[in-house]
């Protein structure tokens, strides 16, 4: 069942807004599986990648769509995964940790041990994101992401095309500027599934000890690592220093 919104679906406005950006959305998707075969969406499973999903679905199926699993997650994060299996005809890739790497990192650190320091939390987000993002990543050209500008403090001059110098391939971000209605308004359209979480009070959905629901009117990354101070709240997937900014 989906949500009540707290905007009108029926605003010329927005719905105006959001055709050009879907259109816009889909060509720059469809472009880069022209151009930068093989491509990749590296999806959280958030609102904003299901959007990116059901538009590569839709228009650009040579996308491979894949995710990590850091075997954190919540219990509604692996229950979408498996209704968005059910919902399209494409395959999610599941990518998992090396459990080499995630033994060394609990034996030093502790099982929970990230929230001990921000350096025994990005040794964690290491283990479980960072590297196997790397792998996925290995002989990619293109990697796209659901990341828009209004997200944080650390995504505010985030283009829609750069360098990532660290993975060596071109990074896009399609809904860069895109606002949370627009997003929450094409889900409802399109009939797209999402995380039940989002119905919870969680606007950015992680692992499940290190993400908690916002109260209405707080930052939506507050939910995110909230023992650290907002400058130091990336996992390394997306480190905030860019080389270009082309969008
Ligand atoms: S978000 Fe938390 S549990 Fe997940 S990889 Fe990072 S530190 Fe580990």
């Amino acid at each position: 069942m989906m949500r009540d919104l707290p905007f009108d679906l029926d605003d010329t406005r927005l719905q105006a807004e959001l055709e050009r950006k879907v259109a816009a959305a889909a060509e720059l998707l469809s472009d880069i599986a022209r151009r930068f075969e093989p491509a990749a969406l590296a999806s959280s499973l958030g609102a904003e990648d299901m959007v990116l999903t059901d538009l590569i679905a839709k228009h650009a199926p040579a996308i491979e769509v894949l995710t990590l699993d850091t075997g954190r997650l919540h219990a509604e994060t692996y229950r979408l995964l498996q209704q968005i299996t059910d919902h399209y005809a494409l395959r999610i890739r599941v990518v998992y940790p090396s459990g080499e790497a995630v033994e060394r990192c609990v034996a030093e650190h502790g099982i929970n041990g990230f929230v001990n320091s921000v350096a025994s939390r990005k040794a964690c987000c290491e283990a479980r994101k960072v590297e196997p993002l790397r792998r996925a990543l290995a002989g990619k050209r293109a990697w796209i992401t659901g990341l828009r500008r209004a997200q944080a403090a650390t995504r505010v001059g985030l283009p829609l095309q750069e360098y990532d110098a660290a993975n060596g391939l071109e990074k896009f971000s399609p809904l860069a500027n895109w606002r949370v209605q627009e997003i929450w308004a094409y889900l409802h359209l399109f009939g797209v599934p999402y995380n039940a979480l989002h119905d919870r009070g969680f606007p950015s959905i992680g692992c499940e000890p290190c993400t908690r629901a916002v109260m209405p009117g707080e930052d939506i990354r507050a939910g995110r690592w909230w023992w650290e101070e907002p400058g130091s709240k990336e996992c390394g997937l997306h480190p905030a220093k860019r080389r270009q900014a082309a969008g």
